[in-house]
């Protein structure tokens, strides 16, 4: 474990497993501080101003701030991160960076200003929207490739509170999984087990099942060539002329033929409708996709935790943070994240 006061460099690369472990790399400012400087300047500080390098001179009074030794001007070591001007001390952040992105439930606003015992609410609740920003924009990249893929709709959400329960509340919802293979089965054994676990993931809202609502959801998320995985459902008879190499289940509302033929996605939905439920007791339909996009990011780097931290504060990456403005516009000022009690799966 590295001094947190040396000051400047240190090793950057083992992320915290536990809270404690989190407690010992940032124990105050000064460690949070030499973290940024270490992430922004690898190999020593470079003024970007004169492009000197070399120690530069370290302003008591202003922590954050380096001090170029040859032209005098000053770099702010939050500048380009989501911390930028903030009067929130660095450790509030990364403790809210390390609580949403290895907390498997995502956090409501309230349970994190609790936590982090930031007053007043709007801190807690501006914080939190901050650190989310780059878990809801969604991910670009498509899955698959050489992990073939299974892919299937499901309808989340339910009754609204005062009214009876009704199908017209609920969304639908498409995801892709990939389904991939450990290499611990490389085993001559006769009864060869397969060692699956999921890969990376992609949520949609969708609109309708539609078979080119469908296709355009495979065809924007899953690699061409891939296998493709789905039940009989004529909306996806378009796939295999985009160029997936695609595997129709018929299941006919069987259950158990379902948990057979695609248990990877009926795994995923069934935990995001648990976290769904747990957690924010509820998304309306309007925001479901930005809370897909959060599970999808938090689940997706679920082996990488310093690299979804990293991200989240938006260090080493040019992320524009949502202002206070932008965050209330057209959300109530305390979200209360009512309605939907009740999850269902498709036929
Ligand atoms: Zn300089």
């Amino acid at each position: 474990m590295p001094d947190s006061r040396e000051g400047g460099r240190r090793s950057v690369t083992a992320f915290p497993r536990t809270l404690l472990e989190f407690q010992r790399l940032f124990p105050d400012e000064g460690a949070c501080t030499a973290y940024l400087e270490a992430i922004r300047w690898p190999g020593g500080y470079v003024c970007h101003h004169c492009n000197w390098s070399g120690e530069p001179w370290r302003p008591k009074r202003h922590a954050t701030v380096l001090r170029c030794a040859a032209c005098r001007r000053d770099t702010a070591l939050t500048a380009g991160t989501i911390m930028r001007r903030t009067r929130t001390p660095l450790q509030v952040w990364f403790w809210g960076a390390y609580l949403v992105t290895t907390q498997t439930p995502g956090m409501a606003a309230l349970q994190f200003q609790r936590q982090l015992g930031v007053k007043p609410y709007e801190t807690a609740f501006q914080m939190l929207h901050k650190l989310r920003a780059a878990m809801v924009r969604p991910d670009r990249d498509r899955i698959g490739g050489r992990w073939p893929v299974e892919v299937d709709e499901t309808y989340v959400g339910g009754k609204t509170r005062g009214e009876g329960r009704g199908v017209h509340h609920k969304t639908l919802v498409v995801g892709a999984v990939e389904v991939r293979e450990s290499s611990e089965s490389h085993t001559r054994t006769k009864v060869r087990r397969r060692n699956v676990y999921a890969g990376r993931l992609r949520f949609q809202v969708i609109p309708d099942r539609q078979g080119e609502t469908l296709c355009a959801f495979v065809a924007a998320a899953v690699d061409p060539g891939s296998a493709v995985t789905t039940d009989g459902w004529v909306g996806y008879d378009g796939l295999a002329a985009l160029g997936y190499c695609h595997e129709a289940v018929i299941i006919a509302g069987d259950q158990e033929v379902t948990d057979e033929s695609l248990p990877m996605v009926y795994l995923v939905f069934s935990n995001l409708k648990t976290w769904l439920l747990g957690t924010h007791h509820g998304v309306s339909p309007q925001h479901l996709q930005a809370y897909l996009n959060e599970y999808v990011f938090r689940f997706n780097r679920r082996f990488y935790p310093m690299t979804a931290f990293n991200s989240v504060l938006g260090i080493g990456v040019g992320i524009e943070a949502p202002t206070y403005k932008d965050l209330y516009r057209g959300e109530k000022r305390h979200p209360k994240l009512t309605g939907v009690a009740e999850v269902a799966s498709t036929g």
